[in-house]
């Protein structure tokens, strides 16, 4: 792929700089230019002038997921450029109403964690961290949604591979010219992506099955063939299929301890098990702590091993 280049955007995230990739095959095209920040505005308008354009050129935005380190900035080149935004169906209300999808998340989530056994405070704080990032994005409206198998024309078509799991209306491009796919945060190479528990699509009182979704979408990927991956952050994927494989066994050796945790400790809630897997977790990793254990959780039960008990509104989990 030589008409593709990389561009390292800052984030003021944990995760470091997020990739952008400009396609300048036949006009410009990005895919995900980064959070609303000054810093990461200056740096894509510098990247892209290495590369002979402004950020006026832009034709279109493709977004790979609605998280802010991702699209944030979207809106705003978008309004300098007149270009389009492309993005899955499913993206399309978090991206075009992230403050309204922020609060349906907290009223959800916030009595939800509570019945899988996080106490209340803790619950409390876990819903309202995330609060403090809601200004690294805008609210971006799609002009062109694409579901899974939709081409997209960057100067060459990219197949859209729906790929829900690490967040809903998450897609990978597969290029028809070449064995790689841009996987945004469904594959990266040196991070495990987490399944991150959302409000399901187009619901407002059910949430993702996001575990089981992430490993179905990985065998998605799988069979688009690609040989290399391009992340959304670090290093490319040299080889797609082996990265594939280490992260479908790391949550299969997860599950097993789980289900050896749930064994010895007898009916046991998601917070418990969470605690035992992960002693001394940071409030601001309880979130994405509870997201992994439920999604283990939820692979037991599809499989049948774990019976449910409710008990006063608290759940509870022991083998069959
Ligand atoms: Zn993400
Ligand atoms: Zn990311």
């Amino acid at each position: 792929m030589d008409d593709v280049h990389r561009i390292e955007i800052p984030t003021p995230f944990d995760v470091g700089r997020v990739n952008c990739y400009a396609f300048v095959a036949d006009g410009l095209s990005l895919l995900d230019p980064g959070p609303a920040t000054e810093a990461a505005y200056a740096e894509l308008s510098a990247g892209l002038n290495d590369l002979g354009f402004t950020v006026a050129d832009v034709e279109q935005v493709l977004i790979t997921h609605p998280h802010m380190d991702h699209f944030g900035i979207a809106a705003r080149v978008i309004k300098e450029s007149g270009g389009r935004a492309v993005a899955h169906r499913d993206a399309m209300r978090p991206l075009a109403e992230p403050l309204d999808h922020f609060d349906r998340e907290q009223a959800f989530f916030r009595p939800f964690l509570q019945s899988m056994g996080v106490p209340e405070q803790v619950a409390e704080t876990a819903v309202t961290l995330p609060e403090a990032y809601t200004d690294y994005q805008e609210p971006l409206a799609v002009d062109y949604e694409v579901r899974d198998g939709d081409s997209v024309d960057v100067g060459v078509d990219l197949t859209a591979v729906h790929s829900p799991g690490h967040a809903p209306g998450s897609v990978c491009f597969v290029p028809e010219t070449a064995p790689v796919a841009f996987t945004g945060d469904h594959v990266l190479q040196h991070i495990s992506p987490n399944p991150l528990l959302t409000v399901a699509p187009g619901t407002e009182d059910e949430r993702t099955r996001s575990l089981p979704d992430y490993l179905d979408s990985l065998e998605r990927l799988r069979a688009a063939d690609a040989d290399t991956g391009y992340g959304g952050h670090g290093e490319r994927i040299e080889d797609l299929d082996v990265r594939i494989g280490d992260i479908i066994d790391h949550h299969r050796q997860r599950e097993e301890r789980i289900a050896n945790l749930i064994g010895e400790l007898g009916p046991v809630t998601a917070y418990d098990l969470m605690q035992e897997l992960f002693p001394d977790l940071p409030a601001t990793e309880v979130f994405p702590g509870m997201s992994e254990v439920i999604g283990h959780l939820d692979l037991l039960e599809d499989e049948n091993r774990v019976e449910i008990i409710e008990e006063e509104a608290i759940r509870k989990y022991a083998l069959r």
